[in-house]
């Protein structure tokens, strides 16, 4: 994965390498942990229910576009609770926090792309080892929640509120991780299952993705319970492995799962949750055409017509479109009200109403899309012919030839927009050498056909809403992170092109999260996840202990269903 240095706030598409259907997890890194801009920021705050009114000296025309809450601590003090805030920050929680993770880096929970049924695949079990540890390192929290395992390895915790009537708070994180090939075991700094501690980082395959997001929220309800805190609102830690682990439930207040955390851009420094993901839809196209011997050929046989096809595809690429709702269009407006470097070509199509016209953010989309592909793909559906494969030897005609097209689509569109652009594109091929063409209606294929299915499809995420003009879900998440770092934190909606474990929970709630709170202002880079010398830096794993602790106690005073 690349590190974006520029402008970082994207959250690149980064599903698991191994990862081929929709019912396996697609990975969502952590975004960039960059190091903090010091520019000061000149900017208005809007007055909303429980927060007060600053003063707005320097008010932005733009900043009402992109509001931003007051920090938000917890109301609800004891002296336990303030002794748990001290000790989260003195050196002897780094020591235990940082052996507590090194452990939990050692146990090497790879899941590989080819696994067998659990019970018969031996390399499940390091799941068992991996839910022994914690029973082990966390007493605390296996005696006071309840503890469900769900396909065998899932593990959901629930710690009953007092009060049944509020909507739980659900905490997510995967306990797998992605495989170490062998052949770059070499290539690691620290063996990748080492958890070796350099004296800033934890190393190790699973360190910052997402072993850290797993042990700091069983960090945080440790110590939570430790301090006496008994929740009015329940709280559920659904932590899966490889599949859906969480079972029906009468909705959430709020959802989170790993994602984009805190990054520097326009000169300002964004945290970014991910409120929406595009969708995914694979397109597997058959082309049967007659074989025979190559001596005496067609002038085109199964693999110059798949070819034609995906020429064709490519020749008609989606172009770049905002439609209203896409969150990225809310962090360009937060950039142009809070970032001082923000482009003022960008900042002038944006303009300072609360609705851009049809035409200026068609010119708005052409120009961003040409900063870089990593934010044209935040507003453009996406195309790629992934796998092809035809013929079996060199004196045989091809009779069956396959391609495999994976396409995300863009928030707005849905997947079978891109059926219908496929079936058309499909259709002039099959007219021009008289094909039968079979498009997405499951029928069996025929001699001399062109044939499209889509094994795999997922609509872009129902978008999570991010109005603070009253106590919201987003409004209690802003506040503790601004709560946590600095005012000048500025909070902006963001955008995944990857796809998270969430995508089994849209029923439950709207207020769907993907973020990580941790950062560590110093940190450069993205701790190399998904490839060799992944590591976490030891400042960002406890600043998302503080920040799970604390979110979890302003979710339990927030008056929220
Ligand atoms: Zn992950």
């Amino acid at each position: 994965m690349a590190t974006y240095e520029k402008l970082p706030l994207v959250q690149p598409s980064a599903q698991n390498p191994h990862s081929t259907t929709i019912s396996k997890r697609r990975r969502v890194p952590l975004l960039a942990i960059l190091s903090l801009s010091a520019l000061a920021l000149l900017w208005s705050n809007r007055v909303f229910g429980i927060f007060h009114e600053r003063e707005k000296p320097h008010a932005l025309p733009l900043a009402a576009q992109c509001p931003q809450v007051d920090p938000l601590l917890p109301q609800r003090q004891t002296d336990a609770l303030t002794l748990m805030e001290k000790y989260l920050e003195s050196s002897a929680f780094r020591h235990e926090t940082i052996a507590r993770m090194a452990g939990a880096v050692q146990i090497p929970t790879q899941s590989f792309d080819d696994m067998g049924p659990i019970g018969e695949d031996p390399r499940w079990d390091t799941m068992y080892e991996l839910a022994a540890y914690f029973e082990h390192k966390f007493p605390l929290v296996h005696k006071t929640l309840k503890l469900e395992k769900v396909n065998t390895h899932g593990l959901l915790y629930t710690w009953q509120g007092s009060d049944k009537d509020l909507k739980p708070t659900i905490l997510m994180a995967h306990q797998d991780v992605v495989p170490v090939a062998e052949s770059t075991i070499g290539q690691w700094t620290h063996p990748p299952f080492s958890g070796y501690y350099d004296g800033e980082s934890v190393w190790g395959r699973g360190s910052s993705d997402c072993k850290n997001l797993l042990v700091a929220t069983l960090e945080a309800v440790e110590l939570l319970v430790k301090a006496g805190f008994t929740p009015q609102r329940t709280l559920v830690l659904s932590f899966g492995f490889d599949e859906e682990t969480l079972g029906e439930g009468d909705g959430a207040a709020i959802i989170v799962d790993e994602g984009a955390g805190l990054a520097n851009a326009f000169g300002a420094t964004f945290a970014t949750p991910a409120v929406g993901e595009k969708g995914m839809i694979d397109v597997e196209v058959t082309v049967r055409m007659p074989g025979g011997h190559s001596s005496i050929p067609p002038p085109h046989n199964g693999i110059g017509v798949m070819s034609e096809f995906i020429t064709l595809v490519e020749a008609n690429l989606y172009e770049p479109h905002f439609h209203s709702e896409n969150p990225f269009l809310g962090l360009l407006q937060c950039g142009a009200a809070h970032g001082p470097d923000f482009p003022p070509e960008w900042k002038k199509l944006l303009g300072s109403g609360t609705t851009i016209s049809t035409k200026n953010k068609e010119k708005l989309a052409k120009e961003v899309a040409k900063f870089s592909d990593e934010f044209k793909y935040l507003f453009t559906t996406s195309v790629a012919v992934d796998i092809i494969s035809g013929g079996v030897k060199s004196n045989a005609l091809p009779e069956r030839t396959t391609a495999l097209i994976n396409h995300r689509v863009n928030v707005g569109d849905s997947s079978s927009d891109v059926q219908t652009k496929m079936t058309k594109l499909a259709s002039s091929i099959a007219k021009k050498y008289n094909l039968t063409l079979h498009a997405f209606d499951d029928e069996a294929e025929t001699p001399s056909s062109i044939s499209l299915k889509s094994p795999s499809t997922l609509d872009p995420a129902p978008v999570t809403p991010t109005e603070v003009d009253s106590v919201t879900p987003y409004s209690v998440l802003s506040g503790t992170t601004r709560a946590l770092y600095d005012e000048d934190i500025i909070m902006a909606p963001g955008l995944s092109t990857g796809n998270t474990d969430t995508m089994y929970y849209w029923d439950l709630t709207r207020h769907i999260f993907r973020y990580q709170g941790g950062w560590d202002p110093k940190q450069q880079g993205l701790g190399n996840i998904h490839t060799v010398d992944e590591h976490i830096s030891v400042l960002a794993h406890i600043n998302t202990v503080r920040w799970i602790s604390t979110l979890v106690r302003n979710m339990d005073e927030a008056s929220l269903p």
